[in-house]
């Protein structure tokens, strides 16, 4: 399992940028809170490919990146200069038989972002935290890299191991989308949108699976204390 960088590269995604303040403290990050900066989906054209990690050597469906940063920081842009200032979490999604019906509200607002260029106000925050897999505890960590010189392991990675599980249909929703806008000639899908699996490169991936941390997942209110220490 492995990934390394945070969509720095040139991808299209669908991509979500929220203007009011979640914030994500605990889980053993060395931060004391992060700032949710965007969320964003890779996703294959058909079953086994999607996912930009591979759990276990299982490629997913699809794949969910909340971006957040560590609020020492006054903004992304700065915090993607310092060492360990950025925390990015990724969720599994795999197709189940029957609809998701906390992603339902979402994905009638994807359908409004059919080609490039297309924005829509998402019905956010009441379904962020829908969206996400509902078991933090199981995941694993490691640190990653940017691949521009000077800002090596910018970036702390959680991958949830707990899949979100969507119906084919749902999933239909993601793959009808297009790389090209509106008035394009030829039309191209966006699905595929995700990197290749990168060498582990002698990274240390960590496994928690006893769930020994503690979470505070705030997307109500900007400011909230420090949580306590976690081991
Ligand atoms: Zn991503």
């Amino acid at each position: 399992m492995d990934h390394g960088v945070p969509h720095l590269h040139l991808i299209s995604i669908v991509q979500i940028n929220f203007n009011q303040d979640f914030v994500i403290s605990g889980g053993g990050l060395p931060g004391t809170q992060y700032k949710v900066a965007q969320l964003h989906y890779h996703f294959g054209s058909t079953y086994g490919q999607g996912s930009e990690h591979a759990l276990d050597g299982r490629h997913y469906e699809a794949e969910m990146h909340l971006v957040t940063y560590d609020t020492q920081y006054p903004s992304f842009a700065e915090a993607v200069k310092h060492k360990d200032g950025l925390a990015v979490f990724g969720g599994m999604i795999e197709v189940g038989l029957f609809d998701n019906a906390l992603y339902e509200d979402f994905l009638s607002d994807v359908e409004d972002i059919e080609y490039k260029g297309d924005s829509s106000d998402f019905s956010l925050p009441c379904c962020l935290v829908d969206l996400l897999p509902k078991d933090f505890g199981d995941f694993y960590r490691y640190r990653g890299s940017l691949t521009t010189p000077h800002c090596n392991e910018v970036v702390i990675w959680t991958v949830w191991r707990t899949p979100v599980r969507l119906s084919a249909g749902q999933l239909g929703v993601f793959r009808s989308l297009y790389h090209t806008d509106e008035n394009a000639v030829t039309e191209e899908p966006l699905a595929n949108n995700y990197r290749p699996l990168q060498p582990v490169n002698g990274r240390d991936i960590q496994y928690n699976g006893e769930h020994n941390y503690r979470w505070v997942l705030d997307f109500e209110h900007s400011l909230l204390p420090p949580p306590p220490i976690d081991d």
